[in-house]
Order: structure tokens, then C-alpha cells, then sequence
């Protein structure tokens, strides 16, 4: 045994002189690199430079001897990495320690309608639009997903007649948030069928229609365009915050409104997002949805989310410096960045945007244009697919082809970090056609 012991030993002590003599010939031969650095690199090779859209990998990543001129700048998907600047000053507000024994049961409150609610959440959401001042909370029902994206699917469900043979039509006016049709079709569901442009919809029966405020890909403030009884609404206002429209003094006050952290706080990985509901049968067929696809949504990222609502809502304050806002630091990164955006296009001359006008916003106190979280930018001229042409100047967009409009158009994520934002307004601004 003592033999056997000391074998070992002499096995484990080589094993460490070994890697601890790698370690050194690399430092020395200048390699430089620490065991921690070589991993990053792997992980980043993963993430590199791809050309399709279609990748997941979101964001282009630089190796060593790439140039500015090499790299791909990846602003195909609405990433919301800007806001990071922020979180890393202020981080340690939302800091939480979740110990093992919490979380273990499926239910945060059995008795109340929304079981897998957690209590603090739905309190620091309620907290939130009140301090905003964007919806309505009185006498609605919040009800937790996991994102908006189940929140929509699990509206679909409730808004759908169940009873009818064909399946209920879903509409958006044209240009629509690209991933709804692929959503509301993926299953073949017998209770729903994507039916386009809403502005171009004749189809007898019950119908529902999305309304998204503002708007995915070009930002504006939209109503309903359906113009006929026989139909049901679900709001989407991801992005009706400050950072992105004036709030007007009259809270959004819908049937069905969707949230999500992900476009309010940055917080896209953490996957919760919100409904407020107003009828209590809808409320109840949603939850029944989200109990059959997931038996509910994480506890532990609704307990963060939770505190990053609350950190939110503290920041905001009259007392709160400038600095420590996270609206208007949000809302200034944004203005800079439609500044350097529109003096971009000026300077190539071969695009145009969309032109905002300007609102009172009752949050900040002051007038502004919308600011949106994506560009939707139109090549002009010859140019008919614009996603092509930029891709060719190794830049990644979405074409207006995948939201029921003309290829002529793109959408541009205005939310990733600054290094890739920067890097698009020095492509783009070279531009000349
Ligand atoms: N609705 C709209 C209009 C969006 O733009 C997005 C995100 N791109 C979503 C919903 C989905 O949000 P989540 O991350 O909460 O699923």
C-alpha cells in the first residue's frame, strides 16, 4: 500500500513539474499566452467571422493578425450588447446568490392564477411601469415567459377559436417582425396560420393581429390597420421604453401587452419577458400553454430579473445622477449613435432612413425623435438587394425581404457593442455608389 502511495505521488509530482516546465518554455519562447487566454481563443474561434446570415453566431470576433478591413461586422440579429457598459459599472446592484436548496419546487404560488410567478418579479414589473409610466398595470394580469417569445405563443393559443374548423389568421402590417410568421407556423398548428401584411388582408373569419409599438424593423409608433370587426389585438411593445420613444402621459392600456427584459434592460440571456392581461380567461389559457410547453419559466432568472427591474427603477430617481440612470445612459448612447448613423449616410450619400418626428416624452421631461433599437436602411439607386451589396462589404444585415417588403431595404441592429457599431459607420460612410 505505502508503495503503491508513493508511486502515485511520484505520478502526480512529475505530471505538475511537466506542466509547470510548458508553461514557462511558453512564456519564454514569447507565446505569452496564459492557460485561460489559449481557452478564450478556442471559445472565440467558435464564435468567428461567418458570411451567412443564417449563422447563429452572433457577432464577428477579431484573431490576431485580422485588420479593421478584414472583419465581418455582424449586425444581422437585434444582440442587445451595448447596454453592457452600463451593467459593468453597475453590476454589483444585481448581483443575487441563489442557494441550493432554493428553486426546487415547480410552484412560486400555487393559489394564484400565474402558479410559476414569482412574487417579487411581478411586484418589481408593476414597480417598473409605474416609474415609466409606459402601461397600464391596474386590474391586469401579469403572466412570466420565457422571453416574449413564448409570451406570443402562448397568446396565440388563448386568442385562437378553438372551436372552428379552420385555422384562426394572424396578421402584421408590412414590415413585420421577421421571426412572427416563422413562429406562429413552426408547428403547423391546426389553430393558427400566418396570413401576411395585415394591410393586404381580406380573408373571411376570425382573425388576430399584431401590433408592434414601436415598431420591428422601422421603429414607428403604430395603431391597429384591420379596419373590420371579427378580430383580436396582441401589442407587442418590446421596445416602447425611453431609451427608444417618447413616452406619452398616457399609459398603454391594451387587452394583451408583451414585454421583455431583453430590449428594456439588455438582459436578452437571461429569457424572461412579460404579459399584461386583462380578460382573466385569456390570462388562464396562457398560463395553461407555458404549463404545457415548459411547466414554467426558471425561477432563478425571474429572481434576477427581479432585481435587475428593481436596479432599473432605483436608477431612475429624481435624486439619481445622470450618470447612474440606466435610461438616460441608455437613451444618450442611442442618440449618439443615430447622430453618427444619419451623418454617416450624408457623408456616402447612397442610403437613406427613416425620418422621426418629434414627441414629448413625460419620463425623461424633454422632446425627442425616436431613437430605435434597429436602422432600416434603404440602398439607393440601382441597387436592389441591399443585403447583398453590403454583405459584398463584408457586412451582415437582414434583408427587407424577410419582413413583406422589397429586398431594397435592410435592418441594422443599433444595439452591439461599440467597437462593431463603430467599425459599421466607418464601412458604410466610405460608401459611394
Ligand atoms: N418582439 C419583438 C418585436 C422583438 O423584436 C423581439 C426580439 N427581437 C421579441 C419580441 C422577442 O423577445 P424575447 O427575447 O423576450 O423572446
Amino acid at each position: 500500500m505505502g508503495k503503491l502511495c508513493s508511486l502515485r505521488n511520484l505520478f502526480v509530482l512529475s505530471l505538475a513539474l511537466n506542466a509547470s516546465f510548458l508553461m514557462r518554455v511558453m512564456y519564454k519562447e514569447g507565446l505569452g499566452h496564459s492557460i485561460n487566454d489559449i481557452f478564450m481563443n478556442k471559445r472565440e474561434g467558435c464564435l468567428l467571422v461567418s458570411s451567412s446570415s443564417s449563422s447563429p453566431c452572433a457577432t464577428a470576433t477579431a484573431t490576431d493578425t485580422e485588420t479593421d478591413e478584414d472583419k465581418i461586422v455582424n449586425l444581422d440579429h437585434g444582440d442587445p450588447t451595448m447596454y453592457e457598459n452600463y451593467w459593468k459599472q453597475n453590476g454589483d446592484k444585481t448581483t443575487i446568490v441563489i442557494p441550493g436548496w432554493q428553486s426546487l419546487s415547480y410552484f412560486s404560488d400555487a393559489k394564484s392564477l400565474c402558479w410559476f410567478l414569482e412574487p417579487e418579479f411581478a411586484k418589481q414589473v408593476v414597480r417598473l411601469h409605474q416609474v415609466v409610466g409606459n402601461a397600464v398595470t391596474e386590474d391586469r394580469y401579469v403572466i412570466v415567459g420565457t422571453g416574449s417569445t413564448q409570451l406570443y405563443q402562448a397568446a396565440l393559443y388563448a386568442l385562437s377559436d378553438h372551436q372552428s374548423d379552420e385555422p384562426t389568421s394572424i396578421v402584421s402590417a408590412a414590415p413585420y417582425y421577421s421571426s412572427y410568421p416563422a413562429i406562429t407556423d413552426c408547428v403547423k398548428s391546426g389553430l393558427h396560420k400566418w396570413e401576411g401584411d395585415a394591410h393586404k388582408f381580406k380573408k373571411p373569419g376570425p382573425f388576430i393581429e399584431l401590433v408592434t409599438s414601436p415598431n420591428n424593423p422601422d421603429g414607428f409608433i403604430r395603431q391597429s390597420v384591420v379596419n373590420r370587426t371579427g378580430g383580436v389585438l396582441i401589442h407587442d411593445l418590446a421596445y416602447y421604453w425611453p431609451q427608444y420613444t417618447p413616452i406619452t402621459n398616457k399609459p398603454a392600456d391594451h387587452d394583451l401587452m408583451l414585454f421583455t427584459v431583453s430590449k428594456c434592460t439588455g438582459h436578452a440571456g437571461m429569457r424572461i419577458g412579460w404579459a399584461l392581461v386583462k380578460d382573466r380567461v385569456v390570462a388562464q389559457k396562457m398560463v395553461k400553454y407555458i404549463e404545457l410547453t415548459s411547466i414554467g419559466v426558471s425561477k432563478d432568472s425571474q429572481l434576477r430579473a427581479a432585481k435587475v427591474l428593481e436596479a432599473v427603477s432605483d436608477s431612475s430617481g429624481k435624486e439619481v445622477c445622470e450618470r447612474d440612470s440606466f435610461f438616460k445612459f441608455a437613451f444618450h448612447s442611442l442618440e449618439q449613435r443615430w447622430k453618427q448613423l444619419r451623418e454617416a449616410v450624408k457623408k456616402s450619400g447612397s442610403f437613406s432612413l427613416p425620418e422621426f418626428s418629434s414627441g414629448h416624452c413625460s419620463f425623461l421631461k424633454r422632446d425627442f425623435e425616436l431613437q430605435p433599437a434597429f436602422a432600416w436602411l434603404k440602398c439607393e439607386g440601382e441597387i436592389e438587394d441591399c443585403e447583398g451589396f453590403l454583405r459584398s462589404k463584408k457586412m451582415i444585415t437582414r434583408s427587407g425581404k424577410h419582413f413583406g417588403v422589397s429586398p431594397k431595404y435592410v435592418r441594422i441592429s443599433m444595439l452591439d457593442r461599440d467597437a462593431m457599431y463603430n467599425l459599421f459607420l466607418s464601412r458604410l460612410s466610405a460608401i459611394r455608389l
